[in-house]
């Protein structure tokens, strides 16, 4: 029989060990541990019900459009507990000069591409709406090597578009910083579609009357229960004698034919090791085994941030604005980076009689903000919500969540540095790699990190056939 240990109990590790168990239960002759440092499984994954209202401390979804965590959801048997976000009332709001302006129809991610709705938006200045104009005649253009996302939407839309979209939007998704990120690594749709079209705004456009036909599926896709609901799922499909909380591995030793991994005081061999840790964990863990592999590892940096979930009465709920949040530009000299109007993203997640908005502070540019004690950011973010939304109610709860470390950054070369970590980690017999630190930091693209390494390993032990599976 083989032995395969996972090393993590985030989404990647415990996607890794429900991959492993699937072939299991058909009889595949092997045995799988996993290993976490913490008391919970799950990693940033975390739901909590206060009051009615169903607080997510870490990610509160994912995007439909990535099939991964859906496709699970379903194999878990939960799918008909999957529930799509309220498009209908989406609505995202920028903050410029202290006002919220709605962000304006037609806008895919960064890229207008209704002509009428931009040119009526107040969010741009009217030389940006000049350079938007310009943008539309753009010769395709194949960049020679790798650049930063701001330098990128710079040369197609000017600095006031890096400094309004670009990087809030990069915040609120990263915690990172526009003028850091690869736009191959972080956005390769644009770089495709600027190789092939010159124009963003033309492409999106092919793109869309491509997509045309059929309804159009919600943008976001969550859990009724939240996310929490995806790693209650995955741990009820476990056998509880494979999971090992308050385990933190300390070494993982090549040997011959396997791996040594100590945890704790105990130390076990296994024929081979799913790393899903963060990846300046793994470069601890690796360091023995491989010295060049940790120093590539410990050169993916990692952001910090702070959710805040505040619940308020239903005065507070039918003042606010209709919509689902938002978006705070670094210029407005803020400390928040955006604020989610969670009761009115998706259905059921408070009571009618409720308003539930969560807040997010910190990011690559402000990672004190975690020294903070949790009263000291609770009033800061009160006094911001005082100044943008006029909102000076007391919360009826308020809770504080601290996620250290946890964002992957992937700036400019991350791509060269995963092509050099794959070749040192295919060095190493019986090692596979997942996690939020390569190839997408969402939650379907750790599932599917996941899965990779479980069904690497497996053909590596000659246990399933080959395919074209890849780690890291
Ligand atoms: C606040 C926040 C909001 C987010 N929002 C979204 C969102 O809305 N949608 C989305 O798709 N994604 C979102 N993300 C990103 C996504 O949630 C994460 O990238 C993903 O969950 C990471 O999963 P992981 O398993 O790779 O890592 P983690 O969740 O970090 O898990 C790694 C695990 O390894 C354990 N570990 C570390 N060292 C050791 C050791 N030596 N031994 C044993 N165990 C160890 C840790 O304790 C941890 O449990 C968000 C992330 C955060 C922090």
């Amino acid at each position: 029989m083989k032995r395969i240990a996972i090393l993590g109990g985030g989404i990647s590790g415990l996607a890794a060990a429900f991959a492993l168990e699937e072939q299991r239960r058909v009889g595949v002759n092997l045995q799988y541990m996993l290993f976490e440092r913490s008391p919970h499984l799950g990693g940033v994954l975390r739901t909590e019900k206060v009051d009615g209202c169903v607080i997510e401390a870490g990610p509160d979804s994912f995007l439909t459009e990535k099939p991964w965590a859906t496709e699970l959801c379903k194999k878990l048997g939960i799918g008909g507990d999957l529930v799509g976000s309220n498009d209908a009332a989406r609505k995202t709001y920028i903050l410029v000069k202290g006002r919220l302006i709605e962000m304006p129809d037609g806008l895919m991610f960064l890229v207008p591409t209704k002509a009428i709705a931009t040119a009526a938006s107040p969010l741009f200045s009217p030389g940006m709406k000049l350079r938007m104009a310009r943008e539309w005649f753009h010769p395709p253009h194949r960049a020679s090597g790798d650049e930063t996302v701001a330098a990128f939407v710079e040369r197609h839309y000017g600095l006031e578009m890096v400094d309004r979209l670009a990087d809030p939007l990069l915040s609120g998704v990263y915690g990172g910083d526009a003028s850091q990120l690869s736009v191959r690594a972080v956005l390769p749709r644009f770089a495709e579609m600027e190789a092939k079209y010159g124009s963003l705004g033309r492409a999106m456009l092919a793109a869309r009357k491509k997509a045309r036909s059929g309804a159009k599926p919600p943008l976001f896709t969550s859990l009724k229960g939240g996310m929490q609901q995806l790693v209650d799922a995955l741990l009820a499909a476990l056998p509880a004698e494979a999971l090992h909380t308050n385990s933190p591995v300390i070494a993982v030793t090549p040997e011959d034919n396997g791996w040594m991994v100590s945890a704790g005081l105990q130390s076990d061999h296994f024929d081979a090791v799913i790393v899903a840790v963060p990846t300046a964990a793994a470069a601890e863990l690796l360091h023995m085994a491989s010295p060049e592999l940790a120093g590539e590892l410990r050169g993916i940096p990692y952001s910090s941030s702070v959710t805040v979930a505040l619940g308020y009465d239903r005065k507070v709920r039918e003042a606010l604005p209709p919509g689902f949040g938002f978006l705070v530009p670094r210029s407005e000299g803020k400390r928040m980076l955006a604020a989610t109007f969670v009761h009115n993203k998706f259905p059921g997640r408070a009571p009618a009689d409720r308003a539930l908005l969560r807040c997010f502070l910190g990011g690559s540019r402000d990672e004190q903000v975690l020294d903070l004690f949790d009263e000291e950011i609770l009033r800061l973010t009160r006094e911001e919500l005082r100044q943008v939304l006029g909102l000076q109610a007391e919360p009826l709860f308020a809770r504080v969540y601290r996620w250290k470390h946890s964002m992957a950054q992937y700036n400019v070369g991350h791509l060269e540095r995963l092509e050099r970590i794959e070749n040192l980690r295919r060095g190493l017999s019986g090692l596979a790699l997942a996690g939020n630190g390569y190839r997408g930091i969402g939650v379907p693209d750790c599932v599917r990190s996941g899965q990779q390494a479980a069904s690497e390993l497996l053909q590596s032990l000659g246990l399933i056939a080959a395919d074209t599976a890849k780690s890291a």
